[in-house]
Parts: structure tokens; sequence; C-alpha cells
């Protein structure tokens, strides 16, 4: 198998956070891989995963759109790339996005992820919060749950698999290959999630 590319999509937010937990995992899992940052549509030809970073998804997709990245986002992970989104990334995925106080939040999306988010469902900046949650697919042991204005999904899909929840709402998702956390895997220290989306890449890569 050829070496593996895994970009972090590279217009805001936690990007460097994201390359050193991708660093991470791929040392720990001994793989032949690189991670970049991209942020083109030529730069999504050249990678076999991608990770969207937490932030501001107002910010990351008017950035995207500005450089006309979405339609080549969006045709790699129509046809199967694995995806993981982290907080705003995964509100990125999702096909709507609201939130109670401003309403429908009208921001451009990818959409491959068939859930409605509510952002900022746990309250806003000062209610930013840690929890050990139970995460399904990545081992019996806690992950510690980073959540900074995390939305929650309000919604999900029949094909989407809940595979975490907290204070009873959603909190992770996985349909097919792409993954959305609420939380900030790349800052809990533990490369669990990174690992196993890094293990979704391989298996991609593999089946081409
Ligand atoms: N509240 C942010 C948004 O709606 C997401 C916060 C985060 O990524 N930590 O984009």
């Amino acid at each position: 198998m050829s070496k593996i590319t895994i970009g972090v999509l590279g217009f805001q937010g936690d990007i460097e956070e994201n390359i050193a937990a991708v660093k991470q995992a791929i040392e720990q899992s001994k793989a032949d891989a690189t991670v970049q940052m991209v942020k083109y549509p030529q730069d999504m030809e050249k990678i076999d995963g991608l990770v969207l970073p937490g932030g501001e998804s107002t910010v990351q997709s008017s950035l995207a759109a500005i450089q006309q990245s979405i339609p080549a986002l969006k045709k790699r992970i129509s046809d199967g790339m694995p995806v993981l989104g982290t907080c705003a990334g995964m509100i990125m995925l999702s096909k709507r996005s609201f939130d109670r106080v401003v309403g429908d939040t009208g921001q451009k999306l990818i959409g491959d992820l068939d859930i409605v988010i509510e952002r900022n469902a746990f309250g806003r900046q000062n209610d930013s919060f840690e929890a050990d949650l139970e995460v399904s697919g990545i081992g019996k042991e806690k992950f510690r749950g980073v959540f900074i204005r995390a939305p929650a999904v309000s919604e999900a899909g029949k094909d989407v698999e809940v595979i975490s929840r907290y204070g009873g709402k959603i909190v992770a998702v996985k349909q097919g290959n792409i993954i959305g956390t609420a939380f900030h895997p790349e800052l809990a220290g533990d490369a669990r999630m990174h690992k196993q989306f890094l293990k979704m890449v391989q298996d991609y890569k593999k089946s081409r």
C-alpha cells in the first residue's frame, strides 16, 4: 500500500492541534502516513482522509466558499473518503444547523452527514466544560470530552449511528466513513479517536 496522506482543513480553528493529534495517531499505529494542511480545491485530490477542525463554523464555511473548496471537498466525501469533523467541523458536515437564540444560521454546509445540528447547545462560552464520555468503537475506557461552545445533534437520519451521548444529547455520530464529534478529541491528549479515523483511512485506501 502506498503512503497515506491525511489532510487537515486549514481555514480556521485548532488546525495545529489536529495535525499534532493525527501525528500522534500515526506514531502509535506505526502507520506509513503523513499529515498536511489543506485549503484549496486542488489539495483535495491529494489526500486519502480529511479532518475538519473545531473553531467557528461560519468563518470556516465562508472562507472555504471564497476559495471555492466546498464542491471539491463534497465530491471526495460523497465518494467515500473518510472524514473526521470535530465540533465546528461536524457542523460543516451536517445538512442543517440552527441556534436556539438566532434561529436558522443559513451558513454554507457540506451536507453529507444526515444530521441536524443545534449550535451552542450547551450554552455559550462560559458554559464550556469537560466530561468523561462513553464512546462506542474506541474501547471501554472513558474518553475525556472537551466541550467548547459545543453543538449537539438534534436529529439523526436512519443511517447515522449514535456513538456517544452526554446529558441526554447526542454528542458523537458515525455514518459510513464520516465521524462527527461535538467535543474536541484533538485536545484530550488521547489519540484513540484519531486512531480510529486513521484505521478507516487505511481500509479505504486498501479498498481502492
Ligand atoms: N460554536 C462553534 C460554531 O458554531 C463551534 C465551537 C467549536 O468548534 N468549539 O461554529
